[in-house]
């Protein structure tokens, strides 16, 4: 039996169990989410030409692949969707940085400890290559990064972390403070484990509204990288605006949803996982509404989720076709 199949049995058995036949059966329906309230925005003229040459490459280090009915409530197929565990590298004028971390090289051995359901439903993905390997290849020292600014303190965002030892972590104080309680000590404390002794870095999300998010952080002063509030996942899930020279336009969503029909049709991820790994329900839905409605609007910029493979691939794809073009 293939592992998709095997995981897809296993997660059914399981809803079965928890939730008998008839909800069980329901819980791959779609659900409906309330689109019609579409909020407007302030047309704001923006000027690429005063931006900077931005370099942004995905770094994958681990994946697994999970039917699209898993990834998508409502969507009745079982085609892989490829979920993936990535940084993102950041190369600006004013600073070099990571979006999340990816997995450090010594993973396996943080993930010991922990539960059997825990290794073999939500912790489980196949590693491929270490965050250090990544910035090797690319002739990188941890050093050389300023800081990573961590999306959210799921165990997963934070699990590249021991390959950076000292470097700065940047954190929403909204995420910080609610995660105390919450995030930072699940799975036996990992999230924590995984940050170690790395200096921690409190920003607030207290600017003006940017692109019809209430508020937003201009993380580097220029308006090239402006954070803003996704919440729901988790209280101070924060997304990530990437405004550069060329024009082009990047909006990284940390985990506000998994694949891009999250947003685009809107819908949840299965119930199952959805309510595993989610703070608050209806906050997090009116954010993929909001982001349903924002992406219909901007059709110019990219929206791309942190487990997205897809989307990844497909970015890396244009971004490395662009540069053979410069050159
Ligand atoms: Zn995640």
């Amino acid at each position: 039996m293939n592992t998709r199949l095997r995981s897809l049995l296993t997660l059914t058995a399981l809803s079965l169990g928890a939730m008998g036949t008839g909800r069980a059966v329901n819980s791959f329906l779609p659900r409906r989410l309330a689109t019609w309230y579409e909020p407007q925005e302030a047309a704001v003229h923006k000027d690429s030409t005063s931006f900077p040459k931005v370099d942004i490459s995905f770094l994958r280090c681990g994946s697994v692949s999970v039917p699209e009915l898993i990834a998508v409530r409502g969507a009745f197929s079982l085609a892989p969707r490829l979920i993936s565990h990535s940084a993102v590298l950041v190369r600006h004028p004013k600073a070099t940085f990571l979006y999340d971390t990816g997995m450090c090289m010594d993973i396996s051995l943080y993930m010991r400890d922990q539960s059997f359901f825990f290794r073999n439903v939500l912790g489980k993905f196949s590693f491929e290559q270490s965050l250090s390997s990544h910035l090797q290849y690319l002739d990188m020292k941890p050093g050389d990064l300023d800081f990573a600014l961590i999306s959210h303190l799921h165990w997963d965002h934070v699990s590249g972390v021991p390959d950076i030892p000292g470097v700065p972590l940047r954190i929403n104080r909204v995420e910080y403070d609610a995660a105390q309680q919450s995030s930072l000590v699940q799975h036996h404390n990992l999230p924590r484990q995984l940050m170690g002794d790395n200096p921690v870095e409190l920003f607030d999300c207290s600017g003006p509204s940017y692109e019809g998010f209430h508020s937003s952080h201009d993380l580097l002063g220029d308006g090239s990288v402006v954070l803003v509030p996704l919440p729901g996942h988790t209280a101070g899930n924060t997304g990530m605006f990437i405004n550069r020279s060329n024009g082009s336009r990047l909006f990284l969503l940390g985990d506000a949803a998994w694949v891009s029909e999250n947003y685009l049709r809107p819908a949840t991820m299965h119930p199952f996982i959805w309510s595993a790994v989610t703070s608050d329900d209806a906050t997090a839905c009116q954010t993929l509404i909001d982001l349903h409605h924002f992406s219909h609007r901007h059709p110019e910029i990219v929206l791309i989720a942190m487990h997205d493979a897809q989307a990844q691939e497909s970015f890396m794809k244009v971004e490395k076709s662009s540069m053979a073009h410069v050159r």
